[in-house]
């Protein structure tokens, strides 16, 4: 059985990816609730629904994420910043440095030349510069959050946003809207501001190409504009970009699953 699980639980999503002799043959990405071991399960079972597979399968499950001693009929967790660091070399083996931009937090992480954490940096508890920040600015200024990467990048003349507390930003925005502003250019200034804050984090650690950007607000076109920017590199991106964490985990499955310490030798 080379079919394997890495499951994700983040605080807002939980990512569920199969990996068979390398190759990714299902995902899923189902919202968190408060029942997180539910939530694991429903993740794999619409992975499992994707792939055409049946539950019975799959060989190993590894559970990464904030979540991830819920995945219960799991063998194994690793944190994410290890699976966000594997699985970043694993698509772009040429990263040195991942910036992990999620719902509630952000991480840079140096990464050495087989995958492994040489350092990491994450922001304090709140939650400026994260996802959540983006959500919340999208939703006052009346914007879905996949809408607002875009529109910022059709700003021009980006407005300075300088409130770095997510509910100060709030009513900064939308001030700033009502004052007479275009929302492009606010949400360009917002987009630059969190850019910014990233980048404190990336300096933290050591700033060396490749940069690998990670999590989901990586889909955000607007933020890979603005990290490119403020970096002065070109950033590596990938449509596996949110699901990057459970990549990372389902790797570290395989591996065990090889391994004298995994099942397959038991
Ligand atoms: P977590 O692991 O903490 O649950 P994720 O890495 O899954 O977080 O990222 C969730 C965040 O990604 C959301 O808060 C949102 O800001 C952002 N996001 C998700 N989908 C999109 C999208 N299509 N476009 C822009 N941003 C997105």
């Amino acid at each position: 059985m080379s079919l394997v699980a890495g499951v994700d639980i983040g605080s807002t999503t939980a990512k569920c990816v199969l990996l068979e002799d390398g190759s990714i043959v299902g995902k899923s990405l189902a919202p968190v609730g408060v029942e997180l071991v539910r939530d694991a399960e429903v993740a794999l079972e619409k992975a499992l629904a994707d792939a055409g597979r049946t539950r019975g399968q799959v060989g190993y499950v590894t559970g990464t994420g904030y979540g991830r001693f819920r995945v219960t009929f799991g063998q194994f967790t690793v944190t994410e910043i290890g699976c966000h660091a594997r699985g970043a070399h694993h698509l772009f083996p040429g990263t040195r440095l991942v910036v992990d931009i999620g719902g509630q937090d952000t991480k840079a992480i140096r990464v050495g030349e087989k995958g492994e954490v040489i350092d990491f940096a994450m922001n304090d508890k709140c939650a400026a510069g994260t996802g959540r920040f983006l959500d919340v600015c999208a939703g006052a200024l009346g914007f879905d959050v996949d809408e607002i990467g875009p529109i910022s990048l059709q700003a021009r003349h980006p407005v300075k946003v300088t409130s770095t507390c997510t509910v100060f930003a709030e009513s900064e925005v939308t001030s700033l809207v009502t004052r007479g502003k275009e929302p492009k250019d606010v949400l360009a200034g917002l987009h630059a501001s969190i850019a910014s804050r990233s980048y404190s984090l990336m300096q933290r650690v050591g700033i060396s190409p490749e940069v690998t950007f990670t999590g989901g607000v990586s889909r955000n076109e607007g933020m890979v504009r603005a990290l490119e920017k403020r970096l002065s590199l070109p950033v590596n991106v990938s449509p596996l970009s949110q699901y990057m964490g459970a990549v990372g985990a389902a790797l570290f499955g395989a591996e065990r699953l090889g391994s004298p310490r995994g099942p397959a030798a038991a």
